[in-house]
């Protein structure tokens, strides 16, 4: 068994014992879990900070196959942990065994796929423009580019995947593969778990004998270590799943340093379903289980689950009837943290409190003092919903808002007044679907991915994922924090001109050394 000693992870010591004390509490039952994790310091910060920008200009140079064994060791030492990791992930968040084995894979499987990525190493997106010196009137340079890796990244764990979104989470993995040195920053609520695979990321760095600050790992307030994190000068950019509030200050923070860095939010997301009438003629009940399954997935405490729902008036009654009665008799759930736990029940209280929704289902818990809650159903109108734009705040939580739309024109304008999604999905037969360019062209607008006839829960990671969208879904629409292209972000385009052969990077030199896919002048090749 791994010894837990609370302390923060940086190069390769350990931190200090003498900052705020961080007590991660078991969400089922209340009690505190030893140990204590301990703050880091602001010394410990820049130290941290000073060793990821020295490791830097030796991992930025590491081969595309060295980084993918680093990131191999890093997946088979968690695979090593997979029990202690079982035992302290479900006392720290209440998640059952199955469902942190199951994220224990994804991280490893995650972490495989951008190995093997930078392994083949064609992601670097090289491009040549052979020169021409008797061109005229001017002689034409050779250029050539390729992406390169950013300096240190911070990366903020997501208490909501413990694993899959913490410290060797998407972010971590995706900067380490693009060649960044990464500095998580724990999450509160499972500090035991930050610090196993903590453990196990700094192992890997040893045994692949990396330079020390690669990674560090620190305990911390986020308004206190974390704007450390995010404002110190070494630091080139950041990655962040969590509150729009919390993404929104750190968002402000980067982009108002004296030297503004990128930084990657995921926030805030509605995951609206629009139901067109073909769909609810046709599978009504189908409808209504799979969407009690995905709006109760993991209590609701994913960032895809649906909270709008759009169904026609006409024919409404069967899903409602369905959905209701599953919601009422679904058993409660135990949220992540107080906090989430107490976010969740303010937001069901308030569209309680409107007039215009009605509660139409729901799970009562009279248990207030632990983090129970119940699945809730609303329901309400589009005029309501068009009149009312805090009905389209996120209730994180195992709750959905159904709004019934009585005409096309009010579908439309529904979907028009909608803030950016992760996620957008249409129930319709597939005639119907090819009658909706008008909706379509909109939801292309709003989310990162559209999906047809199924739920938004279960974020596939692989080559072809999206999982991102416009503001507020992330900070940046152009991005993904899922599946291989997220290394993209962390990673930027440097051109070499006129540069000789031997002085040129392996990917950009004339013999194609790596074998990558590149393209030379306009045409895509491996030669
Ligand atoms: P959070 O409060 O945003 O915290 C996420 C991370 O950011 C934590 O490390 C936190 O530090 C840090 N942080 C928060 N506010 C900060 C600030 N002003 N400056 C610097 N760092 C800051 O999110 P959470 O604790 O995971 O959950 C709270 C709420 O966020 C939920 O109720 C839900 O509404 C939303 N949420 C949304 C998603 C999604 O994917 N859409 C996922 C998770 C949560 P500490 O460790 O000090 O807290």
């Amino acid at each position: 068994m791994t010894q837990l000693s609370g302390k923060s992870i940086i190069g390769f010591r350990r931190g200090a014992s003498d900052g705020y004390a961080i007590h991660a509490i078991n969400p089922a039952t209340g009690e505190k879990l030893c140990p204590t994790s301990y703050s880091a310091s602001l010394e410990e910060v820049d130290e941290a900070a000073q060793f990821a920008s020295k490791a830097f200009e030796t991992f930025a140079r590491v081969s595309g196959k060295d980084r993918a064994i680093f990131l191999r060791k890093i997946a088979e030492n968690i695979e090593d942990l997979s029990d202690e990791l079982v035992e302290r992930a479900t006392q720290e968040t209440a998640l059952a065994a199955p469902r942190i084995k199951t994220e224990t894979a994804r991280t490893c499987h995650q972490l495989h796929l951008f190995a093997a990525m930078v392994e083949e190493g064609s992601w670097v997106d090289a491009r040549i423009d052979c020169g021409d010196s008797n061109r005229t009137p001017l002689p034409k340079p050779d250029v050539r580019s390729m992406l390169q890796p950013l300096g240190p990244v911070v990366v903020f764990c997501a208490s909501n995947f413990p694993l899959a979104f913490s410290v060797a989470g998407g972010d971590t993995a995706s900067a380490l593969a693009a060649g960044n040195p990464v500095i998580v920053k724990a999450h509160h609520a499972h500090p035991g778990t930050a610090e196993l695979v903590g453990l196990a990321v700094s192992r890997a760095v040893v045994e692949c004998d990396l330079p020390e600050g690669v990674f560090s790992l620190l305990f911390g307030p986020g308004r206190d270590i974390g704007q450390q994190l995010i404002t110190h000068p070494l630091i080139k950019a950041g990655g962040f799943t969590g509150s729009r509030l919390g993404g929104q200050a750190l968002m402000k923070l980067a982009s108002s340093r004296p030297e503004p860095i990128p930084f990657y939010a995921e926030m805030s997301s509605v995951n609206p379903i629009f139901i067109l009438l073909s769909a609810l003629c046709d599978r009504s009940e189908a409808i209504a289980k799979g969407l009690h399954s995905s709006v109760t997935l993991g209590a609701g405490q994913f960032c895809t689950n649906p909270g709008l729902v759009f169904i026609p008036h006409d024919r409404s009654e069967k899903l409602i009837d369905g959905l209701s009665e599953l919601i009422a008799t679904t058993a409660p759930f135990t949220m992540l943290t107080p906090g989430i736990c107490s976010a969740y029940r303010e937001g069901a209280e308030k569209l309680c409190r409107n007039p215009r929704v009605e509660l139409i289902a729901e799970q009562k818990v009279n248990d207030t003092g632990s983090c129970l809650v119940g699945a809730a159903l609303f329901q309400t109108d589009a005029i309501a919903f068009l009149e009312d734009q805090s009905l389209c705040a996120e209730v994180f939580g195992p709750s959905t808002l159904l709004i019934e739309y009585s005409s096309r024109e009010q579908l439309i304008d529904c979907a028009r007044s909608l803030e950016g999604q992760l996620t957008a999905t249409i129930h319709a037969d597939e005639e119907e679907l090819r009658n909706s360019r008008d909706l379509i062209a909109i939801l292309q607008m709003k989310a990162g991915r559209l999906v047809f006839n199924g739920f938004p829960t279960g974020v596939e990671v692989g080559h072809a994922m999206v999982h991102g969208g416009p503001f507020p879904a992330t900070s940046d629409g152009r991005s993904t924090s899922v599946g291989t292209r997220a290394a993209l972000r962390f990673a930027r385009s440097v051109c070499y001109q006129d540069w000789p052969d031997d002085a040129l990077p392996e990917e950009l030199k004339n013999a194609n050394p790596l074998r990558i896919r590149r393209m030379v002048d306009g045409r895509m090749t491996n030669a």
